[in-house]
């Protein structure tokens, strides 16, 4: 099928290089027929997002940190100048305190843990209200979440209880925006080696455990992650909202490890 996101417009939120698992959802959609905005946390980011949007036939790039209430506005104003009105937006954006991404999540700090939420969960309800603004004809809203919001995975600590909230964040910005038509839903992706993904500490063993013991005996790739966003996306998902989607091989389904793994 092509053309399925032809005369829409939506904004990136969350590249920082061509491994974010954000690429691979922009280049899906771009595939597919959208036009692109991007922003970017940084000008050292900046340097290599250009290049990207670049690829996709972008012009429209806004620096911002979303911890900056200012900043998330000055994007969505300079969308409106430009775009008018708004059809998607992709949240892939979550941070924590690489030193808390270890060891006992009960060591975690208020320091730590108020920044974390800000940024990995508080972050996509302020930039849904705000594109909310900008979506009269209804719209569609992503973010990214992991598994270890429901489940513990190890040293995710403190972003297994920022995603937990945004995983409730996404039901509940549904129920708000539905009567609206649009849309609100979650990718629960299994673990890609990015950037935010190498904070983690040991992440190459749950990476290799999931290869091990996941359905698919893999791990996913960020096409992948693009090719389910893009169904989100677009109209083929018209009936559906509220829901985390996973794309992880198949790996939130099992509940023990192969016997191959057992008999290591
Ligand atoms: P990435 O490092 O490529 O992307 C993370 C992005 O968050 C970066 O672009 C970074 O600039 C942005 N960011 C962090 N703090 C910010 C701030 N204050 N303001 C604005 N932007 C900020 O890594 P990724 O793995 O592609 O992460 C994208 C999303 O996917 C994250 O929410 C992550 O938790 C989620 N996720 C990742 C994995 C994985 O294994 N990599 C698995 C499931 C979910």
């Amino acid at each position: 099928m092509d053309g399925l996101m032809k005369g829409k417009r939506g904004l990136i939120m969350g590249v920082a290089n061509d491994h974010s698992i954000a690429w691979g959802i922009a280049k899906k959609l771009s595939e597919q027929g959208a036009e692109l905005a991007f922003t970017y946390q940084g000008e050292a980011f900046g340097r290599r997002v250009k290049p990207l949007a670049e690829k996709v036939n972008s012009r429209l790039l806004y620096p911002c940190d979303v911890e900056d209430s200012a900043s998330i506005n000055s994007v969505f104003d300079g969308l409106k100048e430009e775009w008018g009105s708004l059809d998607f937006i992709v949240h892939a954006i979550g941070f924590s305190d690489r030193n808390e991404l270890k060891g006992l999540y009960a060591n975690t700090t208020r320091e730590n843990f108020v920044r974390t939420m800000v940024i990995s969960c508080y972050s996509f309800t302020e930039v849904a209200r705000k594109a909310a603004e900008l979506m009269d004809n209804g719209g569609q809203m992503l973010t990214l979440t992991y598994a270890g919001s429901t489940r513990v995975m190890p040293n995710y600590n403190v972003m297994g209880v920022a995603k937990a909230g945004l995983e409730a964040s996404v039901r509940y910005l549904a129920s708000d925006y539905g009567p609206r038509n649009i849309r609100v839903n979650a990718i629960s992706a299994g673990p890609v080696r990015t950037l935010a993904g190498a904070g983690i500490s040991d992440a190459r063993y749950m990476f290799s455990y999931q290869q091990r013991n996941a359905p698919l005996r893999r791990t996913v790739v960020i096409d992948e992650i693009g090719g389910s966003a893009l169904y989100l996306l677009s109209d083929l998902s018209s009936g559906v909202t509220g829901e985390i989607h996973y794309v992880d091989s198949g790996y939130n389904t099992v509940s023990m490890p192969t016997m191959e793994e057992l008999k290591r």
